[in-house]
């Protein structure tokens, strides 16, 4: 089998692993329990938390374990929301945001908050004049992306940061989900910034809402007080030290697993540009490579690749059982066809380079195999 859907889910590292069974053994503790071995536990957990902090390069901001960027996003969204719902009601949010945050968002318009979409241009980043032009005194709370997950493009976080530099009441969060990892980002001007372990060689389950001013935030999740009385719930401690590790060896490969994934990625483009009826997207980080067979329907060019072994998404795993057309692509201004005929190759740091070349005969085989309905 060969894996190249890393933007749904990560291998975990080996060492990652051991860290979760070592920690389950040695410190079972809660880390609420005053004991002895509770503080120690205790004591562990704030040793990743502050390592968390200063890998990501805000040591000064608190970072508060979830069960992933889902609730993350739920937890600071409507926390904020609530919290400054008497000083405006206008919230900022790009199109090409993930169903964790535009559901929410959705779902709070019934609470009398006026959401408003930014545009998105056709190389897939937010259109940062229109945000200088939905700014206004009312505007509470921005919410952009940092990495697009369908197709890798990286948004203008460091120049939102400086057209907010004029609105002090407005949050800004960022969704870094599928940039930690896999680009060297400022994260210095963001108010808060939410990720899952496993898409960086963590595990399922473990999250964090890094924030700056948590005092901002108020629980969804009442219990028992944990985590500063944000996020009740025992804390999965070996769930947040191996999330700590992941993150130390994904950030200290981070650079030269880069350069080896973008010249994956112009091979395989290469490749494809030869090919007739084929649509690239623009690039953004390495890591993912979204393509459209037109003619065809992305889960028949899916299915055929599974059967050669290569395992590759529709647009994105949370998606493709919607059966709607992909938002960000559609926000993009492609064309139905496009669309309809998209898929999603995703590389990692463990992917090598007779994978891609694999995958390079595979694409050939298949755009062979389906070539009477390519348009
Ligand atoms: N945000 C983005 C950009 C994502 O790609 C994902 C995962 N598909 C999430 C949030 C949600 O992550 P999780 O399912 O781990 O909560």
């Amino acid at each position: 089998m060969i894996y190249m859907d890393n933007a749904a889910t990560t291998r975990p590292y080996s060492e990652v692993m051991k860290t979760f069974m070592n920690v389950n053994e040695a410190y079972y503790f809660n880390t609420a329990s005053i004991h002895q071995s509770g503080r120690k536990a205790s004591q562990l957990l704030e040793a990743s938390r502050k390592q968390i902090v200063e890998l990501l390069g805000v040591p000064d901001y608190r970072c508060i374990f979830t069960s992933g960027a889902t609730e993350a996003n739920n937890l600071v969204i409507q926390s904020v929301l609530g919290r400054k719902r008497t000083y405006g009601r206008t919230v900022l949010v790009s199109e090409l945001e993930h169903p964790s945050v535009l559901g929410v968002l959705e779902a709070m318009k019934n609470d009398g908050f006026r959401i408003k979409y930014i545009r998105t241009l056709p190389d897939g980043t937010v259109d940062i004049e229109h945000v200088r032009r939905l700014l206004d005194d009312d505007v509470i709370f921005i919410t952009v992306m940092a990495v697009n997950n369908i197709t890798g493009s990286i948004q203008p976080i460091a120049e939102i940061t400086e057209l907010l530099k004029g609105y002090p009441k407005a949050h800004f969060h960022t969704d870094a989900t599928q940039a930690i990892g896999k680009i060297d980002m400022d994260y210095t001007g963001v108010d808060s910034l939410s990720f899952s372990s496993h898409k960086f060689h963590g595990l399922k389950g473990t999250g964090a809402l890094v924030a700056k001013e948590p005092r901002t935030l108020s629980p969804i999740l009442h219990g028992g007080g944990h985590e500063n009385n944000i996020r009740s719930g025992t804390v999965n401690l070996p769930g947040a030290v191996a999330m700590a590790r992941a993150l130390r060896i994904a950030t200290e490969q981070r650079d030269a697993a880069a350069g080896r994934i973008a010249g994956f990625n112009h091979k395989v483009r290469m490749a494809l540009r030869d090919m007739r009826a084929i649509h690239l997207q623009p690039s953004g980080v390495p890591h993912i490579l979204n393509v459209s067979f037109i003619g065809a329907k992305g889960e028949v060019v899916v299915n055929a690749l599974g059967n050669r072994g290569i395992m590759v998404s529709t647009t994105s795993a949370c998606a493709s059982k919607l059966k709607k057309l992909n938002e960000t692509l559609l926000a993009m201004d492609n064309e139905r066809a496009v669309i309809e005929g998209s898929i999603r190759i995703s590389f990692s740091g463990l992917t090598k380079e007779e994978e891609v070349d694999e995958l390079i005969t595979a694409l050939r085989a298949v755009h062979e195999e389906i070539g009477e309905v390519l348009k």
